[in-house]
């Protein structure tokens, strides 16, 4: 048999995998991990290909295989088609899949405890609790005592006596097994038809996709629910992945009531041992319900049959750093792959989405109505030239009318601000100097609750100076435009007893504080709730029955095409608050542009009309998805060299019909962190293969080594 050699891809920022001749003894397979040298020093790999060798070039042998599952055959081509259509290298894509070093070997084994049910004569107080209150067993010496209040050597000693087992266990559990048989709720008929469709998609066991396209509280979740169990039915295994700010508590619970098991959870917050636990256990296919944030999907998972991606037209899909990938996307392209099907659900689809719904390439599954008598909540539009608020308030007449009157009726409201914080401004009255970011393009925002002046782009933070910095004038520092903070106080004034409390990511604390507030404003403890785009997702609050949006035109400032799709995609879902239960719901939006077509069609309860209006505007620009963009990103020390980097680059692009280059331009953020930015958008027909395009380009550009250059295919983000 002829010579073979191994290419072997790395987990590092290099263009491709590398080659090795395979000493003799030593057995590689196409996705094995595998050790081999690297300088001085031995990497582990993974076998991308095993091919002849050609004889034409000396090569370094490779070390031996791992002991570990190898990566299965469909997730070395989702790291290549990841790599090759956002234009990163392999090996990035690879660092994204390693993720957990020691989940490649088997578990540590620890002594565990359980009760023998052979009892000694003595038993003391103190064996009783471990009894009654260590479990659930098996479990640590340590885990029992702390559970049942006492040392862990009495658990050892209650061991030693005969009353409890001790097993040498995997530290790391197996996840319990979902049960698809176990809390089925009564579905509607037209809930129980949309779920037929979606099983009948799943139980083809091939490449499908659905678009699950419901009104908000319609009862999406139990509808995706049923296609969760038909999968799991199979065996298979299931990720439904969603917004990171949805994974709480109250959102895992529910998986929980259904399934009767909680599932494995995959999210950048996870601690050592549970990403260990999590990645071994669904790499193995033992872990059958993974629920978690977009980076879930690059787990190695050997028997996928299903990905849900709920809420799949929010923007916390796209990764904007390192590898620069939208989840939603790419779970079409790895269903596509591994052949199996995937569900985009949501209340308010992206048009990506729905142009694909109805041109056929996705089947398009419609939930009209809300269950029961429960109707969409009534949106009106308060223009504001007509109601301007109070010289230095944000609230109008006309929502403090309607809030009040739900207060009466012992209802509650909620005011909606998208903005942290007190004021997103603060300006010397002196001198007219503005606080900046230090480094950064950007404003300091006041929070007044800790008395702190943070950038919201890097996350700087400092106690509020005294002093205006620039004339060192004293208490001259003034607050311009409202934050959350802001509004809650004005709501204190208009309405005096109110029990009002804000909800944003700097005043929900942990998990546990998140869930405690949840609690209250479901037992009516709240009156008014003050929040941003935290209190968007996954809460039902049945007393809430009105919904005041103190800015409607928030999204429509900047650059981004899809400014429209986001601000109505927002207000809807933030509408959709109001009125859950058996009362109706009421939504205000306080707005400068009442005859803008997101907010028009909003009033007018018309998402065909918005769809319309905006469908055509893309098709006329040839905006996706009609047509393609790209963004080149390129930052460095110096600006005068960035600036021209970036007329190089462009000035480097290859001749191609159908694309257009637009810059380079300074973003919105025009200095991050230091480094100053410049922006090229590449706009191209449908036709064009834009990421080829662009790796084509980039491979002429010579990029210094203190600069960068970033491509963002279909960019979302537009600073
Ligand atoms: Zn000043």
């Amino acid at each position: 048999m002829a010579a073979q050699n191994a290419q072997i891809l790395f987990p590092v920022n290099v263009p491709g995998s590398f080659d090795y001749s395979i000493p003799a003894g030593v057995n590689p397979a196409r996705g094995d991990f595998v050790y081999a040298p690297i300088g001085q020093q031995m990497k582990l790999g993974v076998v991308m290909e095993i091919v002849s060798d050609e004889g034409t070039r000396e090569l370094k042998d490779m070390a031996q295989v791992k002991a570990a599952r190898p990566l299965p055959p469909e997730m070395l081509s989702f790291i290549r088609w990841t790599a090759k259509y956002n234009c990163v290298s392999e090996g990035l894509v690879l660092r994204m899949v390693m993720r957990s070093y020691k989940a490649l070997e088997p578990s540590t084994l620890v002594t565990q405890f359980s009760p023998s049910g052979n009892f000694p004569a003595k038993m003391s107080a103190a064996r009783h609790a471990i009894l009654e209150k260590g479990g659930p067993f098996p479990a640590r010496a340590s885990e029992i005592a702390e559970r049942a209040g006492v040392s862990a050597g009495i658990v050892r000693s209650f061991a030693a006596a005969g009353g409890m087992l001790a097993q040498s266990l995997p530290v790391d559990a197996p996840f319990g097994v979902p049960n698809p048989a176990h809390g089925g709720m009564a579905l509607t008929p037209s809930q129980e038809q949309a779920a037929a469709e979606l099983i009948h998609q799943v139980a083809r066991r091939d490449y499908n996709v659905s678009l699950l396209d419901g009104v908000t509280g319609s009862g999406k979740t139990e509808v995706y629910f049923e296609a969760v169990a038909e999968a799991l039915k199979s065996g298979g295994q299931v990720l439904v992945l969603v917004p990171e700010i949805a994974l709480t508590q109250a959102g895992m619970s529910r998986f929980e009531a259904r399934f009767g098991v909680a599932p494995a959870p995959w999210h950048s917050q996870l601690g050592d041992a549970m990403r260990r636990r999590v990645w071994r256990e669904a790499a193995q296919g033992r872990a059958q319900l993974i629920v978690g944030a977009r980076s879930a999907l690059y787990l190695p998972f050997p028997d996928l049959r299903l990905i849900v991606v709920d809420e799949e037209h929010d923007t916390s899909y796209k990764q904007e750093e390192g590898v620069i990938y939208n989840a939603r996307d790419m779970a079409v392209v790895r269903a596509s792959i591994a052949k199996h099907s995937v569900i985009l659900a949501s209340a308010t689809p992206s048009l990506e989405s729905l142009v694909n719904a109805r041109t056929g390439r996705y089947a398009h599954i419609i939930l009209p109505e809300r269950p029961g008598a429960i109707t969409l909540p009534e949106i009106d539009l308060v223009d504001l030239k007509d109601h301007a608020p109070e010289k230095g308030d944000y609230i109008s007449a006309p929502l403090i009318e309607a809030a009040k009157a739900v207060l009466a009726r012992g209802e509650q409201a909620m005011l909606y601000l998208n903005r942290r914080g007190y004021a997103p401004l603060i300006i010397c009255r002196n001198c007219g100097e503005k606080l900046k970011s230090p480094d950064t393009d950007s404003w300091l925002v006041e929070h007044r609750a800790s008395g702190r002046v943070m950038c919201h782009q890097t996350g700087f933070s400092m106690k509020k100076p005294k002093a205006c910095p620039d004339c060192k004038a004293e208490d001259t520092l003034t607050p311009v435009g409202p934050g959350v903070e802001r509004v809650a106080e004005e709501a204190a004034r208009h309405f005096p007893g109110a029990k009002i409390e804000i909800f944003s990511s700097d005043t929900a604390g942990n998990p546990a504080e998140i869930a405690a507030r949840m609690a209250r404003m479901e037992q009516g403890e709240i009156d008014i709730l003050v929040g941003t785009q935290m209190v968007v997702k996954g809460h039902n609050f049945p007393k809430l029955t009105f919904v005041g949006v103190v800015d409607g035109d928030l999204a429509l400032a900047g650059g981004d095409p899809r400014a429209g799709e986001r601000t109505y995609q927002t207000l809807v879902q933030v509408a959709g608050r109001a009125g859950r239960a058996d009362k109706p719901g009421h939504a205000l939006i306080q707005t400068h542009q009442p005859e803008h077509d997101a907010l028009a069609a909003l009033a007018a309860g018309d998402r065909e009309r918005f769809i319309g209006a905006e469908l055509g505007l893309r098709e006329a620009l040839l905006l996706p998805p009609f047509g393609k963009l790209a963004a080149v990103i390129i930052s460095g020390p110096d600006q005068h060299k960035t600036e021209g980097l970036a007329k190089k680059f462009v000035s480097l692009a290859p001749r191609a019909d159908g694309i257009e280059i637009l810059g380079p331009s300074e973003p919105p953020i025009g200095r991050l962190r230091g480094l100053y930015r410049r922006r090229i958008l590449v706009q191209s027909e449908p036709k064009v293969n834009l990421s080829k395009y662009m790796q084509i380009w980039r491979k002429k550009a010579k990029i210094p080594s203190k600069y960068k250059l970033h491509i963002d295919i279909d960019p979302q983000s537009f600073m």
